[in-house]
């Protein structure tokens, strides 16, 4: 059976990263997406490689229409025609109150989570409605139903967008034979909680949790992958919720 070919984006750390070396193990060749962590992404293609896969790593930075473009460019070139996108790179910017969050955080979340998954997601949905179909799994999150009061609404409402994203793009491209769906995941242990200066948050909020733990990176890449797959052929337009309970 032929490979998949697939896009990840942020697949350097995190969810992005046990993403890739799932989908590896699970038969795709991949394009790794990044902006910083250089010696994080070179390790993930490292071990994708090593689990057979073809694994092309390109510094692109999703809120920048020219590396969105350069990305699939590369892509098509250098791996071949693309079967996938997970569009989950995402930022939180630092933890607060929306009264007390700068402009400019506001909007660099808005580009990355936003204009980011829009303008990744419109480049595949071009590409793959002239391969005659293709799946695209968006990296949404639970705060996109609970807000995330006190901690990031700004984020939250960028996750809703996201929602409302996929469930538009599944219906528009359904007829193309593209599926769209996403994956909401809860807290889950990765940097992402640091990056926003909170680096104890996940371990702190597991007592509310049903489940009692944050979740791992694996347990969302393996959602990831279902839904990318021919065992989910007739999912479109959902959002699957990985959070535990919450
Ligand atoms: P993470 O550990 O901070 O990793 C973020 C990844 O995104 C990194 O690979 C980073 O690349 C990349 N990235 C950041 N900005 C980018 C940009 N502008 N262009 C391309 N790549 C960019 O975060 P994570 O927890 O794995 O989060 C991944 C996704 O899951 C995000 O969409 C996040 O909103 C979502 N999510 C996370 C949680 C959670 O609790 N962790 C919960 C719900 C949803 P560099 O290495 O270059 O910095």
């Amino acid at each position: 059976m032929s490979r998949s070919i697939t896009v990840v984006t942020g697949g350097s750390r995190g969810i992005g990263a046990a993403t890739c070396r799932r989908l590896a193990a699970d038969g795709h060749d991949l394009v790794l997406g990044y902006v910083r962590d250089t010696e994080a992404a070179d390790e993930v293609a490292r071990d994708v490689r090593g689990a057979g896969a073809r694994c092309v790593v390109v510094r692109a930075d999703t809120a920048v229409e020219a590396d969105v473009e350069r990305l699939f460019e590369i892509a098509e070139e250098q791996v071949g025609p693309i079967t996938g996108l997970v569009n989950n790179a995402g930022v939180t910017g630092r933890i607060g109150r929306l009264a007390d969050t700068p402009t400019d955080v506001l909007r660099a979340v808005v580009d990355v989570n936003l204009t980011g998954t829009l303008l990744c997601s419109r480049r595949a949905a071009q590409l793959m409605t002239a391969h005659g179909g293709g799946a695209i799994v968006n990296v949404s999150s639970a705060a996109a139903t609970l807000g995330s009061p006190g901690e990031y609404v700004h984020y939250a409402a960028t996750k809703a967008a996201v929602d409302a994203l996929t469930l538009g793009l599944a219906k528009e491209l359904g007829p193309d034979g593209v599926r769209v769906n996403a994956v909401a995941p809860g807290v889950i242990d990765t940097g992402i909680h640091a990056a926003g200066g909170d680096p104890g948050r996940a371990e702190r909020l597991a007592s509310g949790i049903p489940l009692r733990r944050p979740g791992r990176a694996e347990e969302i890449a393996a959602a990831v992958s279902w839904l990318l797959s021919p065992e989910a052929s007739y999912t479109t337009g959902t959002v699957l919720r990985v959070a535990g309970g919450r």
